[in-house]
């Protein structure tokens, strides 16, 4: 199992699938395309059924249950339905990084110690803790050009694995199960466009998490907030009581940011705001923030603090106009979750006969789950082994992704119990 998950997850990351978040098109970029073509003719070729690839570049599949129609499920709350059980991960990779010619590199056998990529990227022990864990593992690294692209074919390949092994294993008893594929997750529009009716699962799971036997039914409830700034340019030589400096008001604005509200002074379930774009002139600036916390009530603050600090910051610069525009970007699922119990249950068992040790982490994130668990469809998300995602020094565990293929493979028997 573990050859044929290492073909894939290198034949998926050969592929470059970047998003851009500044295209306006489904998906955000055409190249998404290729990988999703090549995954319906390998889904055709594992022999699911109505695999189709849509329009804006979302792969459906199903693999029917082989119990009997009349066959009764027993289930702790007696006989029912089959259920509908789906997987799914992204196809895109973050704009964070490049995608593009990705290298990978097999290290057999981990004997720990730092991994050298080139000669100015290294994977350092000392900033990698999870690497300890993994003596003896098959790492997959990048030459330290380019992200992995683990977030998220990581999953795919898992998915696809899980597939494979339950196709070969026909006397394992499955319920119904329905693949999706979805892009531009990066740029938060996984659940955009994906059509609930075409997947038609009762309850589903990502496969795009992260350490050993860490699972997530709890997202950060996220925001995103762009201030436009008019400010009056004029000749320099001529400004003395007419200028007024959009730039200056712009760096006054982020100056004026909480420092213990930040993404790089918080973790756990601290919410931040977070500036990551700004540009501009004396005439116009714009700046573009993050907005995360773990409840709605939070996000509002975030929200009051950032009309505050332009309230503040307009009264030191008369003429100025100051336009706060805020946008919802994904909830937190938690909420959504707690009221079918029995889906993150199932999960923390699968973990658990895996022989890992399941851990509930709230991720300072979203996945396409936050999105899909807010349209109807209850959506935690599974480990899948990756490390350092977005950027050069990404990495992944074989053996924690073969873990992964084995927590789907007993979901799928799990809910039928
Ligand atoms: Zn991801």
């Amino acid at each position: 199992m573990k050859e044929q998950l290492l073909d894939r997850f290198l034949r998926y990351v050969k592929i470059d699938t970047q998003s851009d978040e500044n295209s306006g098109t489904n998906p955000s970029t055409d190249k998404q395309f290729d990988l999703a073509r090549l995954l319906v003719s390998e889904l055709e070729e594992l022999g699911l059924d109505s695999v189709e690839l849509d329009g804006r570049g979302y792969v459906y599949a199903r693999l029917d249950s082989n119990l009997q129609k009349d066959q009764a499920i027993r289930k702790a709350s007696g006989p029912g339905p089959i259920p509908k059980l789906g997987f799914i991960a992204h196809l895109d990779t973050s704009p964070s990084a490049s995608g593009k010619d990705v290298n990978p590199k097999i290290i057999r056998n981990y004997p720990g110690g730092d991994i050298r990529l080139n000669g100015t990227v290294s994977i350092l022990e000392k900033e990698n803790r999870h690497l300890k864990d993994s003596l003896g593992h098959t790492l997959i690294t990048t030459d330290g050009t380019t992200l992995l692209g683990a977030d998220d074919k990581a999953g795919i390949a898992i998915i696809m694995t899980a597939l494979h092994y339950l196709q070969t294993h026909p006397e394992i008893p499955r319920p119904h199960i329905r693949v999706g594929f979805t892009p531009d997750e990066e740029i938060g529009k996984g659940a955009l466009h994906f059509d609930l009716e075409r997947f038609d699962a009762d309850f589903a799971y990502t496969v795009d998490g992260g350490p050993a036997g860490e699972i997530n039914n709890e997202t950060f409830c996220a925001d995103s907030a762009v201030i436009s700034i008019q400010g009056k340019n004029i000749h320099p030589g001529e400004a003395h009581g007419v200028m007024v400096n959009a730039l200056k008001i712009a760096a006054d604005i982020v100056a004026a940011l909480p420092g213990d509200m930040a993404p790089e002074t918080t973790k756990d379930k601290a919410p931040f705001i977070h500036p990551y774009f700004m540009e501009g002139s004396v005439g116009t600036a714009v700046v573009k923030f993050l907005l995360r916390a773990f409840d709605i009530q939070t996000l509002e603050k975030q929200k009051a603090l950032l009309e505050d600090i332009i309230l503040r910051v307009q009264d030191r610069y008369p003429g100025s106009r100051i336009d706060l525009e805020i946008s919802k970007t994904y909830r937190n699922m938690h909420g959504a979750l707690q009221q079918v119990p029995h889906v993150s249950a199932y999960l923390e068992e699968a973990v658990r006969r895996t022989g890992l040790v399941p851990k509930w982490v709230a991720v300072r994130g979203g996945t396409d789950g936050s999105g899909l668990t807010a349209m109807g469809l209850p959506c935690p998300n599974i480990f899948t082994g990756g490390h350092n995602y977005h950027g050069q020094t990404e990495w992944v565990s074989l053996d924690i992704m073969e873990k992964s293929v084995e927590t789907l493979v007993h979901l799928v028997q799990i809910c039928l119990e």
